[in-house]
């Protein structure tokens, strides 16, 4: 089997509700698809995280030192595509526009060898995962602590165990939106919170200590995703465990922060960090530390089916008669092609979600919805 040619497909959506988070507006969603077609009429799926049009620039320089290979030698295509685009580009989107491609490789070779992706990492510990939904951003000419606890209680009563709001904009606010959503959503059901790298180390102290009563399950992204030693000192002077790892890329981005013990819970974005390939070395890297691994998810039904896969394939460490099963981050804001890029939805039903089964990612893509969705540029 060779490939005989990888595209980009744009997808965009003008939000009827723009929202915030502390480092970025968003009033439209724009993914990127990569699509890699071959000469034995298979075809494998991927996404790449961050800026779309930028991502589909890199793919395209990318693409032509892929076509006529075998798609099947993942690791080799991995290392060579990287090697040649190392010197300019050893972080950001190298591996992002990388990651969308080793995603649909990965994608391909489940179908050419008739499994799922997480059966080709080595096995599914996990059939069913629990989903988590992300939202709670902050929307203009809303009240933040009127909306948000709402809005989470719109999410319990879909089934969700769990749910991420966004901190990050002001210590005092946010205290007081957490402290609301914890007394609509009463004590079981599990809260976290993200800073989206909104505060300085002295706010993240302060708000982590304030915030610990409110029960809640990790920080995320407390300070600047550069600063290594603010890491550290966040998660020394506040008791909250501390997630990250969204904006690294790749495994020598993590190496410092897993090795340093910077973060409580690592967050690897399958479409950021280099897909499959680069997502397994990560995995041995966090049950190496002992660092809990939780994957970021922000895209479309690819990405889900994509970290439904990776979860489903991570070892439990420890393995005990009920292991741990690292939560799906399940992004509940307005995105209509999240689902409609699927002929079948991958959405949690009483706040689980079942790992496909099929070849690959387990899924198929609706190309009515890509052309529906396609950006005018
Ligand atoms: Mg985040």
């Amino acid at each position: 089997m060779k490939i005989t040619a990888i595209t980009t497909h744009l997808l965009e959506h003008r939000l009827a509700q723009p929202f915030q988070s502390a480092s970025a507006y968003f009033d439209s969603r724009l993914h990127l698809l990569v699509e890699v077609q071959t000469d034995e009429g298979l075809t494998g799926w991927g996404e790449s995280l961050g800026p779309a049009q930028m991502n589909a620039a890199v793919v395209a320089g990318m693409a032509p030192g892929l076509i006529g290979r075998d798609p099947l030698e993942t690791e080799k295509l991995w290392l060579e595509t990287y090697h040649r685009f190392r010197d300019p580009g050893q972080r950001g989107l190298t591996i992002t526009a990388l990651s969308g491609i080793d995603m649909a490789l990965w994608d391909l070779k489940g179908k050419a060898l008739g499994v799922s992706v997480a059966t080709l990492l080595g096995g599914r510990f996990f059939e069913v995962v629990p989903a988590y939904a992300t939202g709670g951003f902050a929307k203009p000419g809303l009240a933040r602590v009127d909306d948000i606890p709402a809005e989470l209680q719109r999410y319990k009563a879909q089934g969700f165990g769990a749910a991420k709001i966004k901190i990050g904009f002001d210590v005092d606010e946010d205290l007081a939106v957490i402290a609301a959503c914890r007394e609509a959503i009463g004590p079981q059901m599990r809260l976290m919170i993200d800073a989206n790298h909104g505060y300085d180390v002295v706010e993240a102290i302060r708000l982590g200590r304030l915030a610990e009563p409110y029960d809640i399950d990790w920080f995320e992204e407390p300070v600047l995703p550069e600063l290594m030693d603010a890491y550290l000192d966040v998660r020394g002077g506040q008791p909250i465990p501390v997630a990250g790892g969204e904006t690294w890329h790749g495994r020598w981005a993590m190496k410092d922060a897993v090795e340093r013990r910077c973060i409580d819970i690592l967050q690897p974005d399958l479409g950021g960090t280099g897909g499959f390939t680069e997502g397994r070395r990560i995995a041995d890297l966090c049950a190496l530390h002992g660092v809990r691994l939780v994957p970021h998810v922000w895209g479309t039904g690819v990405q889900i089916a994509a970290a439904l896969q990776y979860i489903s394939a991570l070892p439990p460490n420890p393995p005990r008669p009920a292991p741990l099963v690292p939560m799906l981050e399940f992004d509940c804001t307005e995105m209509p092609f999240r689902q409609e890029v699927l002929t079948q939805p991958l959405a949690p039903v009483g706040g689980v979600v079942s790992v496909p089964d099929g070849p690959g990612l387990g899924i198929e893509i609706n190309r009515d919805a890509l052309k529906r969705y396609r950006p005018e540029l």
